[in-house]
């Protein structure tokens, strides 16, 4: 990495430990294909199997219910679908409730058509209405099929973590089945699947320091299957066809075993280091929104607004001067649009938020360069209001 720049967008992507770079670097020099049944084919799978297991420690799952994928975005439209299979048989799904915070690709609701898909509200913190959720279920109609539930471990703007193990307990009530992406959460908290009484989990490496282009769907059980979004040669048991990517997979194990290590010790470092920050922001600019501040978040996200200064153009301004932060969550590249995890926290989405999400890699020296631009960023906004008024 460029070492003249501060990056502060973990959420977006972790840069590459390199504990996945040379686990990835030795299974390029594989030649076999894990389906093969050579002794170059089965030193393959070994170490796809070998990341599978770290992958499911990760999240206190029995290896056998990870399905390795392209990334969570396909994870997500793996498990939501109203077609799945129990045994031999067809079960069908009839609706899907998700909280209207998630990721967009939870959001969009899969291979659900839109009017089986209904939003979940949630409070002025960010955090799901579990109250709304029961009356969701209690008024499912069970003869279309059972209730799926899609609720986030951590929001990827906000940090803010929400209530799964008692969504799980709701959905359970209801027979019906909690999907958990936890693609912000793995790795900055411990994370027990049976604890939280999710049926699949949604993982991404690169959140966590392993390369892109790799996750996973973790499953409590087999009983229950979606359909499989890739068929074809029955790679990972059949549900995800396509010759898996060990250099990828292994990559995304050893980041996996790397972060489960000294996860308490890493966040107690990282959470000093958003505290102090988010204090010199307050002291710099007390009208300073910091969001979800009132609830449980993870240590390492700070996602605020500034009156009278728009989010695009405050990221902009610390680009120019070598700090890379987001404005709400940029997953797309250039996509640049009211954040709606602000909207349905009922602040002003126009107006947007600035994400500051670090690592274990970041450096007391980054924050207080950090707070140094931000203090000339806010002395602007603070010269311009005073002239004008307007936003910048
Ligand atoms: N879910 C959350 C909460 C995310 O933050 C992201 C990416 O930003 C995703 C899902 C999608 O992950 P991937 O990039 O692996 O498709």
């Amino acid at each position: 990495m460029n070492k003249s720049r501060i990056y502060m967008d973990y959420n977006a992507t972790a840069p590459l430990l390199p504990v996945a770079r040379a686990a990835m670097s030795d299974a390029l020099d594989l030649p076999g294909n894990p389906s093969s049944v050579h002794a170059e084919g089965r030193a393959a799978r070994a170490v796809v199997n070998t990341a599978r297991r770290q992958v499911a420690a990760l999240c206190g799952a029995d290896a056998a219910g990870v399905i390795f994928t392209s990334g969570a975005t396909e994870a997500a439209a793996t498990v939501l679908t109203p077609h799945f299979k129990m045994g031999k048989a067809d079960l069908a799904i009839g609706h899907l409730y998700v909280s209207a915070v998630e990721h967009p690709c939870v959001l969009n609701g899969g291979r659900f058509d839109a009017d089986h898909v209904t939003k979940l509200e949630v409070d002025e913190n960010g955090v799901v209405d579990l109250e709304g959720l029961r009356n969701h279920l209690t008024t499912h109609d069970q003869s279309i099929g059972l209730p799926m539930v899609a609720i986030q471990l951590a929001n990827n703007e906000t940090g803010v973590l929400q209530p799964v193990t008692e969504a799980a307990q709701i959905t359970k009530e209801h027979g019906g089945i909690l999907v958990v992406d936890a693609v912000q959460a793995a790795g900055r908290l411990p994370i027990d699947m049976g604890d939280l009484g999710a049926d699949f989990l949604l993982l991404s490496s690169h959140k966590m320091g392993g390369p892109k282009g790799v996750g996973a769907v973790i499953c409590a059980g087999e009983v229950m299957m979606p359909l499989p979004l890739i068929p074809g040669g029955g790679q990972e048991k059949g549900h995800r066809s396509g010759t898996e990517n060990p250099a990828a997979i292994a990559g995304f194990g050893a980041a996996a075993a790397f972060v489960s290590t000294d996860l308490a010790a890493r966040s107690d470092g990282i959470r000093q280091m958003r505290d102090e920050l988010e204090a010199g922001i307050l002291a710099c600019a007390p009208d300073c929104i910091i969001h979800g501040a009132e609830s449980p978040r993870l240590v390492n996200t700070t996602f605020f607004s500034l009156p009278g200064l728009k989010a695009e153009t405050a990221q902009i301004a610390f680009d120019l001067e070598g700090v890379a932060v987001s404005a709400g969550s940029a997953c797309s590249s250039g996509k640049v649009g009211p954040s709606h995890v602000l909207a349905a926290m009922g602040q002003d989405a126009d107006l947007g938020g600035i994400r500051v999400s670090i690592g274990a890699e970041s450096t007391q020296g980054e924050i207080r360069r950090f707070l140094e631009v931000f203090a000339k960023i806010n002395e602007k906004r603070e010269k311009n209001r005073q002239e004008n008024g307007a936003l910048v």
